[in-house]
């Protein structure tokens, strides 16, 4: 099978520490780590690109280049005059990181602000992938855009896949991003949540109560990470639960679920075998979790593939 898997969000400049004073600059972003993830796992008959909207400054140029190094296609990325990436960096204090962020004028937040071009990057795709995190930063009006673009491609019979990543802090009450998260849920095909995400916030009791909520909103195939409990799928009613790997020693779980994503839809997509594509998920993600940062290069993902 071939075809073009689409991301949609932010990808935001990273500072972390590097010791003496000095600061390491990365890139990094939900949605950007589960296209990384997802081109590192995909054969080279699939095209993986990224949909954000950049500024003309050096930063989001470098930005560019990092995209193209990882083989992920940048067509599809409108540019903004006078427009700068999201920046956010990581502090550690006693062994404990906490993160400051400067994101509220980046240039992404204008990602669906031309409808136009949104609807050619969706229509030029097999697959579209989106998250919470990509609706939370979005105005009122540019959601309502990018939900109705989604909604057409999954009435086109395209994959549309939606992670919640509920981040209270990026929506301004509990309401608007109740409604708002559930109206990216009803736009998909498949919904794969973080089970501590939706106790946290919609109070689900239990994995199956996530799974119901999310069907009931019209999404066929539901998947529930739950750390290193595990993870339960239901696709089309079917219900599988797959393991979590044994870990030796979690070193860093920065960008878990968006790995198990990435992983898995790219197995999905090449085998339409569910319960098999989160085993192999399972597997990349504890690669994952078991080394720092949250892109990891490929060639200690452990893949067969060349
Ligand atoms: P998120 O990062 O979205 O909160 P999870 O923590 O649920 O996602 O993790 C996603 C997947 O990563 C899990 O389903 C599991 O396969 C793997 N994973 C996460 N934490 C661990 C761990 N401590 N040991 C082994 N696998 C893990």
């Amino acid at each position: 099978m071939s075809g073009r898997f689409l991301s949609i969000g932010e990808c935001m400049v990273e500072l972390s520490q590097a010791g003496a004073g000095l600061l390491r600059k990365g890139f990094a972003g939900d949605t950007l780590n589960t296209a990384w993830y997802a081109r590192c796992c995909l054969s080279s008959e699939w095209s993986v690109d990224y949909c954000t909207a950049l500024g003309d400054d050096a930063m989001s140029d470098e930005m560019i280049a990092f995209f193209r190094d990882a083989g992920i296609g940048t067509s599809l990325i409108r540019r903004i005059k006078g427009k700068a990436p999201g920046l956010y960096m990581i502090s550690l204090k006693n062994g404990e990181r906490s993160f400051s962020y400067w994101r509220d004028s980046s240039a992404a937040r204008q990602l669906a602000a031309d409808p136009d071009f949104l609807r050619e990057a969706i229509e030029l795709s097999d697959v579209v992938y989106f998250s919470g995190i990509t609706l939370a930063i979005l105005s009122r009006d540019h959601a309502d855009t990018l939900l109705a673009e989604v909604r057409r491609a999954k009435a086109a019979g395209k994959l549309v896949v939606f992670d919640p990543n509920i981040r209270p802090r990026l929506w301004s009450s509990y309401d608007e991003m109740h409604a708002t998260i559930s109206e990216g849920a009803r736009a998909s095909t498949l919904v794969m949540p973080s089970f501590d995400d939706e106790t946290a916030h919609f109070g689900d009791s239990t994995i199956e109560a996530t799974i119901d909520r999310y069907r009931a909103l019209g999404a066929a195939h539901v998947l529930v990470k739950n750390g290193a409990e595990g993870a339960t799928l239901n696709f089309d009613g079917i219900e599988t639960f797959v393991p979590a790997e044994k870990v030796l020693q979690v070193i860093d779980t920065t960008s878990a679920g968006d790995s198990f994503n990435g992983a898995f839809l790219a197995r999905y997509l090449e085998t339409a075998d569910a319960p098999s594509a989160a085993r192999f998920a399972a597997r990349v993600a504890a690669r994952v979790v078991s080394e720092h940062g949250a892109l990891i290069a490929r060639e200690k993902l452990g893949l067969e593939r060349p």
